[in-house]
């Protein structure tokens, strides 16, 4: 198995795995069974993302094949944001457990720390376009979703899109029984995360980047990750694409990575990984071409009580 981070449950997780936001219904079970032939152990979903079924299907699939056991996957999926009220917490992540067709979860994360209007709609919005709110508190999502680990629908739970403050909240919450694990946020060279990475690590809470390729919908004026003259520099004296020089960047840190590909050639593209190091020299350069540009804003949100990029970090 590819390395792996020590969680403080002392389970594994490891540092790389396949990303599943905007892999489509009818596309998705196939990505998924491919990238669990070529080795990914490690599978990112979420319930917001719509395709839990399919990626349940493919992971089923595979498991009645053999190609896989249960215990060598690891598997995460998130709570979204409008079912933050305490009733509400276990029947999502049992929602997502009949989707997934897994009786448990390796990891429950917290997707965003914001609580949004309960009901169908995910992001309910106001006349203004703004996100209508619930008046929850997250740490009393926090245990709720504790419970989820007590009655063994999930090995381990964490949070998602957290600054340090709300992380210093939820550590220092009187009788806190079970500590996040894991906080997963958006990170590459142009979002290099300095200052949150040392700290979560600090607390014992590994980290995972998520949108390791930066800019996803481009809107004008938007750098673009994978045309960086320097990444591409970098990748071509190592023989590798600047994808392959993107995902090793958080490898190298320590840091869990979760690409996201539907097509067979980037699967197995993004997998090769293994096989090279950056220098010094070279992880100095992609630290260097940080400018806090970060591309989930959320802007329907900046006005909640617990937007979490306000922040310095
Ligand atoms: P990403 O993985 O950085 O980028 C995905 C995009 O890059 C897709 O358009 C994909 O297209 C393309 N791509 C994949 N491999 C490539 C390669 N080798 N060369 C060039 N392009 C390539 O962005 P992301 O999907 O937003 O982030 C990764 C995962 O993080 C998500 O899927 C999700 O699981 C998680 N996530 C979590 C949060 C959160 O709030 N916690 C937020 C965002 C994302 P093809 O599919 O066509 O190859």
């Amino acid at each position: 198995m590819a390395a792996s981070l020590e969680l403080s449950t002392k389970a594994r997780m490891p540092l790389f795995g396949l990303g599943t936001w905007q892999a489509p219904p009818g596309k998705v079970e196939d990505a998924v069974k491919y990238a669990i032939d070529l080795g990914y152990r490690h599978l990112d979903c979420a319930s917001l993302y719509g395709n839990e079924e399919e990626i349940g299907n493919a992971i089923q699939q595979k498991l009645k094949e053999g190609a896989v056991k249960r215990e060598d996957l690891f598997i995460v999926s998130k709570l979204w944001c409008n079912d933050h009220e305490r009733p509400l917490v276990k029947k999502a992540c049992q929602r997502s457990l009949a989707h997934l067709k897994l009786d448990y979860l390796d990891l429950y994360l917290m997707h965003f720390p914001m609580g949004f209007k309960a009901g169908e709609d995910l992001t309910p919005k106001d006349e203004n376009g703004m996100v209508i709110p619930s008046n929850t508190d997250i740490l009393d999502t926090w245990e709720a979703m504790e419970e989820l680990v007590d009655c063994g629908l999930t090995k381990a739970i964490g949070i998602s899109n957290f600054n340090r403050d709300q992380i210093e909240r939820l550590l220092r919450k009187p009788n806190l029984k079970h500590k996040p694990v894991n906080n997963q946020i958006e990170c590459h060279p142009y979002l290099t995360q300095e200052k949150l990475i040392p700290y979560c690590q600090s607390q014992g809470i590994t980290v995972t980047a998520y949108r390791p390729f930066g800019a996803h919908t481009l809107r004008p004026g938007d750098p673009i990750l994978l045309e960086d003259p320097k990444i591409k520099e970098i990748a071509a004296r190592h023989k590798k694409s600047p994808a392959q020089v993107l995902i090793r960047f958080h490898i190298q840190r320590n840091v869990a990575v979760i690409p996201k590909s539907e097509k067979p050639h980037r699967l197995e593209e993004n997998f090769k990984v293994f096989d090279f190091e950056l220098t010094k020299e070279e992880m100095e350069t992609l630290l260097s071409l940080n400018k806090n540009w970060r591309d989930c804003l959320m802007p329907m949100c900046v006005n909640h009580k617990d937007y979490p990029f306000k922040a310095d970090y």
